[in-house]
């Protein structure tokens, strides 16, 4: 299985001087292509400055980000943003839509924006067959986000994220907002995503219950892993 996305003694370090923090501490690891994992963890342990660093939104004070194989940690900020807009795919806790614009719109918008596109009927179609995969009625799609649930805006904001097709699905707390079931709908749908598509995806979660559902759970405890162990298979082998 070739690796979507490695890192290699990966170190962060925030401020300077004599506030110097160290929060990550020399990380190895790395994501096959089509896996669907944890990540868990003690509030303040660093998974967010971890998936920060995975996403290429920020750089390592040491090692390497190495994003389908390319080092990505000296690029050009264009360049890491290119491969951005193009391999990876972000659901944060808070869904981020843009509340001027209607579900349909904001799963159309960054994909326009990044490529400078048009919007043609092909595209828009696409969207429209995204939106209901993910559960939203027709109905809805034109619906501004405060005119839909809260589970109904992250299925938006997942949507978004995967219109593109990334390769890599990067989530942080998603379901930190929603209620159990509408979570577990949630991870029920990286689930088939990950098995239609071949889908990487890695979720920062608090729930214990939410993290079993997934094949790998890595547990990031004071900027050290210190646990990274693999479900049993989620089918059973023929
Ligand atoms: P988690 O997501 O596991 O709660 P974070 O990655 O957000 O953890 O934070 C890890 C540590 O890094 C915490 O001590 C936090 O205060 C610190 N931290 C996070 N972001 C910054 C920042 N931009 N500047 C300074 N310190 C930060
Ligand atoms: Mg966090």
């Amino acid at each position: 299985m070739s690796a979507v996305i490695r890192l290699q003694g990966v170190r962060k370090t925030y401020g300077q001087g004599a506030v110097a923090q160290e929060v990550l501490h020399g990380i190895d690891l790395t994501l096959a292509r089509g896996e669907f994992a944890a990540l868990i963890g003690p509030s303040g342990s660093g998974k967010s400055t971890l998936l920060n660093l995975l996403g290429l939104l920020d750089r390592p004070s040491a090692g390497e980000v190495f994003l389908l194989e390319r080092p990505t940690s000296e690029m050009e900020e264009a360049e890491r943003t290119r491969l951005r807009g193009e391999a990876l795919g972000f659901v944060f806790q808070f869904h981020h839509l843009l509340a001027a614009f209607s579900a349909l719109e904001n799963v159309l918008l960054p994909s326009l924006a990044r490529n400078g596109g048009r919007l043609t009927p092909t595209l828009r179609v696409e969207a429209e067959a995204l939106l209901a995969s993910v559960g939203l009625k027709p109905e809805q799609w034109r619906r501004k986000p405060a005119e839909l649930s809260g589970g109904q805006q992250q299925r938006v904001a997942i949507a978004r994220a995967l219109f593109h097709r990334p390769v890599l699905l990067l989530a942080d707390e998603p379901t930190g907002n929603l209620d159990t079931q509408t979570a577990d709908q949630v991870f029920a749908l990286f689930r088939r995503f990950n098995e239609e598509r071949g889908l990487t995806v890695l979720v920062v979660t608090h729930d214990p219950r939410l993290a079993a559902r997934t094949d790998r759970i890595i547990e990031l405890v004071d900027g050290w892993i210190l646990a990274d162990r693999s479900a049993a298979p989620h089918h059973p082998a023929p």
